[in-house]
């Protein structure tokens, strides 16, 4: 498509420039006399309409570079810094890609933090983080980048999870030298900013040279590795920590290793909330909601899990399992001729970062042939550390495709209320928090009713989720909350009985037309 868009710039360009030759000839004539006065004209309109026409896709051929850039740019872009340092998805691939190119090549996983706990503060901690973080990545791309080349055989940074992670080829010396000045670095930034932050720096290092890597071994398992070890020196207050089989024993990993083969047999389940409109008095969509179907632990909430796949990388493959089974779900519902409710699912905001992110949500609802305005995307403002922003250009990708885009725990996370107001979202998704205590507390009543009426003022939607009491219910509807989810109408429930639940509820008029 754009090669055709560039061919015919370049035509309507050389078009442009053929009739200004002749305007330019046929006027100098006309200078001496008025016989070609019709045909100048013709040639005016015409020079003039293929300037317009050139222009315009020249714009469409410009923007379109420019929201790719952006795109790339984002994705790039984590620490708020102006350069390139990898997200989780880029880094694992390059590493991957220098592995199979150069299999004698191995290096050391280096995962290390500044501070100890990222989540859980205030903004102003959060932000004096993000810029520890940032001032820290400048010094890592200065020292190894710039000065070290001689000793380096290759380098790859990222950063991820409030976690640095390098992958370097050096000797055992250098590796010594960098961490401690990494780590004398830390200390001196955060001096030197006067930041009040407790910092904690743990580095753990996984070394592919001394471990057996199995040729099948994919990346993140060694970064799991070095992780974990991270993890271990941070709770034994060790602030070197190198993974080992011995040290470690063999199970330390199998939370994340039983993850992944979970999902390679298929383990996992998807659930469905019901939400209910109080306008309408009907339902009007549902909430996918994983489950792991353990065949030793029996049904696994996702409480259990989501983190340690987000640590692991592992989220994009579980949330793109969800997406790809309510899209299977929509198409038989569709098929039987069942009543079809738009379906919204939970992306980690983590995975945004992923080159692929927009293509692959995209390639599976198109593959199910799903009508987009079934699908709802809930992304949660309660990001942790530097990755804080959330990539604005990505969600206006989804929402031309015909997302809705639904902003999930809202008031308990990050963005202030000049952030959402600046959000491409439909959706505020009032975190359960606020709505647990609604009937027994003034304050919190008040809160909810100044989320609601913001979400109204932006024209957004409002959702109330966690509601189980028919006094929450009450109080939502004199608020004139919109949507309500939670205990009270029902629980997650599985599709069949989702699908029953929808023919035969007692909250809908009987005779409500079937969309
Ligand atoms: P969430 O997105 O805030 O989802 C709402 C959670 O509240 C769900 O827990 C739901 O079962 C629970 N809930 C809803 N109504 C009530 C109620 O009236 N009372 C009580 N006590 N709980 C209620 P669940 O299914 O355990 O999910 C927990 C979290 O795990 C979700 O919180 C979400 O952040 C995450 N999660 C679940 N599925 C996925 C997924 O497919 N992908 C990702 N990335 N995260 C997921
Ligand atoms: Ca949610
Ligand atoms: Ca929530």
């Amino acid at each position: 498509m754009n090669k055709i868009k560039t061919l015919l710039t370049e035509l309507i360009i050389i078009a442009s420039l053929i009739v200004a030759i002749i305007f330019v000839v046929s006027f100098l004539s006309f200078a001496y006399g008025t016989k070609y006065i019709v045909i100048d004209l013709i040639l005016l309109f015409a020079m003039a309409g293929f300037i317009t026409l050139g222009g315009y896709v020249f714009a469409l051929l410009y923007g379109e570079k420019k929201t790719i850039n952006s795109l790339k740019n984002e994705n790039e872009y984590n620490l708020n810094r102006n350069y390139v340092f990898f997200n989780y998805d880029y880094f694992t691939r390059k590493i991957t890609l220098r592995n199979i190119k150069n299999k004698d090549l191995e290096g050391y996983m280096i995962a290390f933090n500044c501070v100890r706990n990222v989540d859980s503060t205030t903004k102003a901690i959060k932000d004096d983080i993000s810029e520890l973080n940032g001032c820290v990545a400048d010094y890592l791309l200065e020292r190894i980048n710039n000065f070290d080349k001689k000793d380096i055989k290759f380098s790859y940074f990222c950063f991820y999870h409030g976690v640095f992670l390098v992958y370097i080829n050096c000797s055992p010396e250098y590796l010594n030298n960098l961490i401690n000045d990494i780590e004398t670095r830390i200390y001196d930034i955060s001096r030197e900013h006067d930041f009040r932050l407790y910092i904690q720096p743990y580095f753990g290092i996984y070394d592919r040279r001394n471990e057996n890597v199995e040729e099948h071994d994919v990346i993140y398992k060694v970064i799991n590795y070095a992780m974990t070890a991270r993890e271990y020196g941070s709770q034994n207050f060790d602030s070197v920590t190198f993974y080992s089989s011995e040290l470690f024993g063999s199970n330390i990993t199998t939370e994340f290793e039983a993850i992944v083969e979970a999902l390679d047999k298929k383990e996992f389940i998807v659930f469905y909330q019901p939400k209910y409109s109080l306008g309408k008095k009907q339902f009007i969509s549902s909430e996918a909601l994983v489950r792991w179907q353990s065949p030793k632990n029996g049904l696994v909430s996702p409480i259990k899990f989501i983190s340690e796949a987000e640590n692991g990388g592992l989220i994009h493959r579980i949330d793109m399992f969800v997406l790809e089974q309510v899209c299977k779900d929509l198409n038989e519902t569709k098929r039987k001729g069942r009543r079809l409710l738009p379906v919204s699912i939970n992306f980690s905001i983590y995975e945004f970062y992923a080159p692929d992110f927009v293509d692959d949500i995209i390639n599976t609802i198109t593959k199910y042939k799903v009508n987009p305005s079934l699908i709802e995307m809930e992304i949660t403002e309660s990001v942790s550390g530097a990755n804080s922003f959330v990539p604005i250009s990505i969600i206006k990708k989804l929402k031309e495709f015909g997302l809705r885009i639904l902003m999930d725990d809202f008031g308990v996370g990050y963005s202030n209320f000049n952030n959402i107001k600046n959000m491409p979202i439909d959706v505020l998704k009032i975190d359960k928090s606020f709505i647990d205590n609604i009937v027994d507390d003034e304050k919190s009543r008040e809160i909810v009713k100044l989320l609601i009426d913001f979400a109204r003022s932006l024209g957004l939607e409002s959702i109330a989720e966690g509601v189980s009491v028919k006094e929450q219910v009450d109080i939502l509807r004199k608020y004139h909350c919109d949507t309500i989810q939670g205990y009270f109408y029902s629980k997650p429930i599985s599709k069949t009985e989702y699908e029953q639940f929808l023919a035969n509820n007692p909250y809908e008029k009987k005779g409500v037309v079937e969309k």
